[in-house]
């Protein structure tokens, strides 16, 4: 049967979505593919599709035991020959599997990857004519990624023992990860690679620095009375104060959190499912398994964890297509959080590293100056980006040539042995008289007073962006001391200017402050 009859009478889709048409044609056609496509983006057809056009088995490689159990079941209940070698069969299933792999009729076949641990699963693939191999989730071949299986490295050699195609797919797209695809299961040939589908039109982007953050967050939804949404927060104790602001200032809010009875979070998400215009305010434990597709907003009332985590968290607003708005804060206490949560994490060293670059990704989306949706979708290699729906299409930021601040604070961290934060190194920029300058001997320093063109604010604005643009970072061996990172080095040897935001950063309006 063709594809697109295939589509239609046994998938039950009047048509492709973008992207799966050529993802389709590819594996089909028995080339190597690595497919990047969003979470909830289509990919399994992608591959359930071809597996029925080819001849011989699709074997179906998946992490996630309970997913493939849906997958088999769906098919099956669609007529399609599948089953499912997993520890969590019964004898019979088991046995069921076996007899359709006898007879010919098995089309596809979804074991978990710890099962290629085994000679045995080796030699039983090699036997029973398959023809392709189907990799979900293929970023958990990664090692320094967040999912890393080991079994999942054994992949390789199954695909050069049984010398057929792969077709791979994850969701995660970050450079480093696809080259690590590509060299553990393609044995470093470069596959026909597609990209496709991150951009959610309808979703409107915006950020602010942290300036009173519940009064944003009440103003935001105070805009949005009526409307579904949802507020992520960084900690259990905020999702419960805030959602009784919120109900405060008149709105239908409830809190949940990990930390909650289960059926008191299943409670909430049923009310969230059915009711309209519920606010639920949340910890990130809220979100996996919510699909209501008219979630109208999102807004992080602290930052999230990286980019993936960011864009998977708005990516819940607007499923039905319809406007969505995202506001998103962060403030210099959210990056000093992230930061020392990697640093005091228990992950290798290479691995902190790539979590600092997932965490820089998302502060450089936060601190742009130009379009967040060409940011966003650049970092998930979408190249071409239509916008127009975020605050910076809106309004343009106005930046100005920040290389002179920056090289200031570089000069008060740096004549203060790194070993200070934000707050005294502003007094010393502004020449304040405190006690603690005195005691240090800081009043004397060449830097001292040398920024009175900002005031205390300001200066946040460019301590801020200065940890945005990953130029200091805090160190948790210091109790957050201000250290300068190595990015810092061409613009204080004058060898690299930066543009800084001036919205925050109005000049004083009082003219130089002058010290009491
Ligand atoms: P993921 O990419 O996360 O694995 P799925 O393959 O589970 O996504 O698909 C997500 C949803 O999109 C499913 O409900 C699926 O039925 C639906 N879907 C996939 N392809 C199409 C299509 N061509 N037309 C309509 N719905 C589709
Ligand atoms: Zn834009």
């Amino acid at each position: 049967m063709p594809a697109d009859t295939l589509l239609r009478d046994i998938f039950g889709f009047d048509g492709f979505r973008p992207g799966q048409e050529e993802i389709v044609d590819a594996v089909v056609s028995g080339q190597n593919v690595l497919a990047i496509m969003p979470t909830g983006g289509g990919k399994s057809l992608c591959y359930q599709l071809p597996a029925l056009v080819r001849d011989g088995i699709t074997v179906v490689i998946s992490p996630l035991i309970a997913l493939m159990r849906d997958q088999v079941r769906a098919l099956r209940e669609a007529g399609v020959e599948a089953g499912a070698l997993t520890s969590g069969n019964t004898d019979e299933e088991t046995e069921e599997v076996w007899q359709a792999i006898e007879d010919g009729r098995l089309k596809l076949l979804y074991i978990a990857p710890e099962r290629l641990a085994s000679g045995a699963a080796l030699g039983m693939l090699r036997r029973i004519g398959v023809s392709l191999i189907a990799v979900d989730e293929a970023h958990c071949v990664s090692q320094w990624g967040h999912d890393f299986r080991p079994d999942y490295l054994r992949i390789g050699e199954l695909r050069r023992t049984l010398n057929v195609p792969i077709a791979a797919f994850t969701a995660t797209a970050d450079a480093e990860t696809r080259e690590e695809i590509i060299n553990r299961l393609f044995d470093g040939q470069a596959p026909a690679t597609f990209l496709h589908g991150f951009d959610r039109p309808n979703i409107h982007l915006a950020f602010a620095a942290k300036d009173s953050p519940r009064k944003q967050i009440l103003d935001f939804a105070g805009a949005r009375l009526g409307q579904s949404g949802i507020v992520y927060c960084g900690t259990r104790a905020k999702t419960e104060s805030l959602a009784k602001g919120l109900r405060d200032a008149g709105h239908n809010a409830l809190h949940y959190h990990g930390g909650m009875d289960p059926e008191d979070r299943r409670f909430v998400e049923t009310r969230f499912q059915r009711e309209d215009g519920l606010i639920v305010v949340a910890t990130v434990a809220f979100g996996m398994g919510i699909d209501k597709p008219d979630i109208r907003w999102v807004a992080h009332a602290d930052l999230p964890k990286s980019i993936e985590s960011y864009y998977q968290e708005i990516g819940r607003a607007g499923r039905d297509g319809a406007p969505a708005e995202t506001l998103t804060l962060f403030g210099p206490e959210d990056i000093r959080l992230r930061r020392s949560q990697i640093d005091e994490g228990l992950a290798p060293p290479e691995r902190r590293a790539a979590d600092h670059a997932r965490l820089n990704a998302l502060l450089g989306l936060a601190e742009a100056l130009e379009c967040r949706r060409t940011k966003l979708l650049g970092y998930f290699g979408e190249t071409e980006v239509k916008c127009g729906k975020c605050d910076l299409c809106d309004q343009p930021a106005e930046v100005f040539d920040g290389t002179e601040a920056v090289r200031k604070a570089l000069s008060a961290i740096l004549r203060t042995g790194e070993w200070f934060g934000t707050g005294h190194l502003i007094d010393i920029l502004l020449g304040n008289d405190t006690e603690r300058m005195r005691q240090k001997g800081h009043d004397a320093l060449p830097t001292f007073g040398v920024g009175r063109e900002y005031d205390k604010r300001q200066w946040q604005a460019v301590f801020r962006q200065m940890m945005g643009h990953d130029l200091i970072r805090p160190d948790p061996e210091r109790h957050g001391a201000l250290r300068m990172t190595d990015d810092a080095l061409p613009i204080l040897k004058g060898e690299a200017s930066i543009n800084l935001r001036r919205d925050t950063i109005r000049k004083a309006s009082k003219g130089p402050r002058v010290k009491a």
